[in-house]
């Protein structure tokens, strides 16, 4: 049998690894792997690609520089919060408005996205439909979380008129939007502040240790 053929999708320091190219590819070929420090990027298997190119249409950086530096308009218009309740605060990284926007989400019926441990101290996104659910997004992991499935969900409850908040980082929602399209006036999205996320080497020899 011959080996698969991987190729690896654009430069690193051009991929935050939203996983929108994962998401879009028909025919399924294009998985995320590890590279040596355990950050995920993604790679095409070559055999199966057809190269219909919707994967490098997708990618937030084919027409964008990105930029850490907040929008003028975004500047003119700042708030700041913090939720009421100080048991959710304690449980919280910065105050714990996440909690405020997601309760209203569940309250309406809707499904609230966000990034969680799963039983082996790895980040995933995943979703929860109650409040008791919720408590698991709660608190920073400073991880590169794994996306999964989780855009082609989104999209699925996005269909059948659910309201979606998706949490997240802010390359995380840019890759979710352009693999949408559309803005649908049911998708809320809350990105954090962050500086990027840490080796999830170095997490695995600490947890180990
Ligand atoms: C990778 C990372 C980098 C950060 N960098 C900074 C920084 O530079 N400066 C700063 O002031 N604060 C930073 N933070 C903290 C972050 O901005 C606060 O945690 C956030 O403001 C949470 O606010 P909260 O109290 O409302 O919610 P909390 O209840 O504390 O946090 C829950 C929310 O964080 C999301 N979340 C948690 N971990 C992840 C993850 N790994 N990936 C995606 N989403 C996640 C959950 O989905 C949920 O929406 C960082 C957090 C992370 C996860």
């Amino acid at each position: 049998m011959s080996e698969t053929k991987y190729l690896k999708i654009g430069e690193k320091k051009r991929c935050s690894g939203c996983t929108a190219c994962v998401a879009i590819c028909p025919k399924k070929c294009i998985t995320m792997q590890a590279d040596e420090e355990g950050f995920l990027y993604p790679a095409v298997n070559i055999t199966a690609c057809i190269q219909c190119s919707k994967c490098v249409r997708v990618c937030p950086y084919t027409d964008s520089e990105f930029t850490n530096k907040p929008e003028e308009e975004e500047l003119s218009i700042c708030y700041a919060a913090y939720n009421k309740d100080e048991e959710i605060r304690y449980k919280s990284a910065s105050g714990g408005m996440f909690r405020v926007f997601a309760d209203r989400i569940i309250a309406e019926g809707g499904v609230v996205f966000g990034a969680a441990f799963d039983k082996d101290f790895a980040v995933e996104h995943t979703y929860a439909e109650t409040l008791q659910g919720l408590t698991v997004f709660m608190g920073s992991k400073y991880l590169q979380s794994r996306m999964g499935d989780t855009f082609i969900l989104v999209k699925q409850f996005l269909k059948e008129g659910r309201k979606v908040l998706f949490t997240g980082c802010g390359c995380q929602i840019a890759g979710l939007k352009r693999y949408l399209k559309s803005d649908d006036a049911n998708l809320f999205c809350i990105d954090l502040i962050c500086h990027g996320s840490d080796s999830p080497k170095i997490w695995l020899n600490y947890l180990h240790s």
